[in-house]
């Protein structure tokens, strides 16, 4: 069977040069938005419209016969007709689709048409050269196409007319703008003689475990703190040893625990501590069950804080998604691990931004104690629009 596609810059110049090209028995049987250069489309509008067509099938046409005029709300002029040939009532594309597709078919002729009048108003607004290598900057970074034109166009919005041209004050713009979305929740808080139960929780090898050691680390040995730690790794033997070897380095008392019942003796156990860091076993955060039974562990321990850990190498969708599956359990605070081995950060701006849950630390290497900071909103901004001075180096 032979496909042809065309493209054009609206629905209308596309329907037409099928028509012209197949003749009028032509079935349009696939439309789409091509993508373009990111950078060239956002900038010039030139976004395109694919139709796919052929001859020889015979299949409903998956096109309406006159999208360019079915819709009362177009407030666009109408599309250029070609006024030697004039217009045939019959555009010449079968149409027999059954109706449900109808309502999907005017509904993406809707989204089609909108995307161009929102190309067409862009290009009207030529967007500066300080502020288009802002934008290419943010897409460097890893932040998502949206969220950087969002930012960008924020920026344009704010920044006085003196500012507009000037990269060096845009881009602090920008940083402030995301500075203030930043929500942290400082280092734990440890009061002697006030025991705190502080459990970490997240999908597996993303560093639970050795950031444990890392605090542990810190707060015994830097701040002179009694430290405890419980795992509840029921699944990973090799988890415990792990963290039994830490426990046995810093010399600090240590409870395996295997059941949600088991988990009040072992904290009784640790009554008398400063801090009590909680291991849990990798949870797949799609296992429903398995979200629901480490809840049953948390309440057991009465845990004070559950810091979610996530890895920064995963994509910025997968991340949100993890954190709501998560948020079942009653996380806290966020810790986002393996900063020295993401190229970009901008990722993590939609996991961050708008104050879902406070960071509470990052970690950025394998070793312990060192590689760990407390997360603060200047220095997330930074890094997460790659604009931290250390970064890449
Ligand atoms: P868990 O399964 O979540 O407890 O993960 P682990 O603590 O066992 O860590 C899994 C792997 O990630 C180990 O090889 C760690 O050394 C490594 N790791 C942990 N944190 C970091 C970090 O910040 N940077 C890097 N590069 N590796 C890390």
């Amino acid at each position: 069977m032979e496909l042809k596609t065309y493209r054009a810059a609206t629905m209308h110049e596309a329907l037409a040069l099928v028509r012209r090209d197949l003749g009028p028995d032509a079935a349009v049987l696939h439309t789409r938005e091509v993508p373009h250069n990111r950078l060239l489309s956002w900038l010039t509008g030139a976004r395109q419209i694919e139709v796919t067509a052929s001859v020889q099938v015979n299949v409903p046409s998956r096109l309406p016969a006159e999208p360019a005029e079915s819709d009362p709300r177009e407030s666009d002029p109408p599309p250029r007709r070609e006024p030697s040939r004039g217009r045939p009532k019959d555009t010449g594309i079968r149409l027999d689709a059954p109706a449900g597709v109808q309502g999907q078919l005017s509904e993406l002729q809707n989204m089609v048409r909108e995307l161009c009048r929102q190309s067409r108003g862009d290009k009207q607004r030529e967007l500066p050269d300080s502020l288009f290598r802002l934008f290419a900057e943010l897409l460097d970074a890893d932040v998502g196409e949206d969220l950087a034109r969002d930012l960008v166009e924020r920026v344009r919005a704010e920044a006085p007319d003196a500012e507009q041209h000037d990269p060096v004050l845009l881009r602090a713009r920008v940083l402030r703008m995301v500075e203030a979305d930043m929500a942290v929740s400082g280092p734990i808080a440890v009061t002697r003689g006030q025991r705190r139960l502080v459990a970490l929780v997240g999908p597996t090898g993303v560093g639970k475990t050795t950031t444990i050691a890392k605090l542990a680390a810190h707060y015994r040995l830097k701040e002179k703190r009694r430290v405890g730690l419980i795992t509840v790794d029921t699944y990973r033997i090799a988890a415990v040893e792990q963290l039994r070897t830490y426990a046995d380095i810093i010399d600090l008392p240590m409870q395996v625990v295997s059941t949600p019942r088991e988990m009040r003796e072992a904290t009784r156990q640790l009554d008398n501590m400063d801090l009590v860091l909680m291991d849990t076993a990798g949870r797949s955060p799609r296992d429903e069950i398995k979200i629901q039974e480490l809840k049953a562990f948390l309440t057991e321990a009465r845990a004070d804080e559950v810091h979610l850990v996530l890895s920064s190498g995963a994509g910025a969708r997968a991340l949100v998604q993890t954190a709501q599956q998560f948020a079942a359990v009653g996380t806290t605070a966020l810790v986002l691990t393996k900063l020295d081995e993401a190229p970009a950060l901008g990722n993590l701006l939609p996991l961050v931004r708008g104050g879902r849950l406070p960071v509470s630390y990052l970690t950025n290497g394998q070793n312990v104690p060192d590689d760990i900071e407390t997360a603060e909103p200047g220095r997330l901004a930074r890094l997460v629009l790659g604009m931290d001075p250390a970064q890449g180096k």
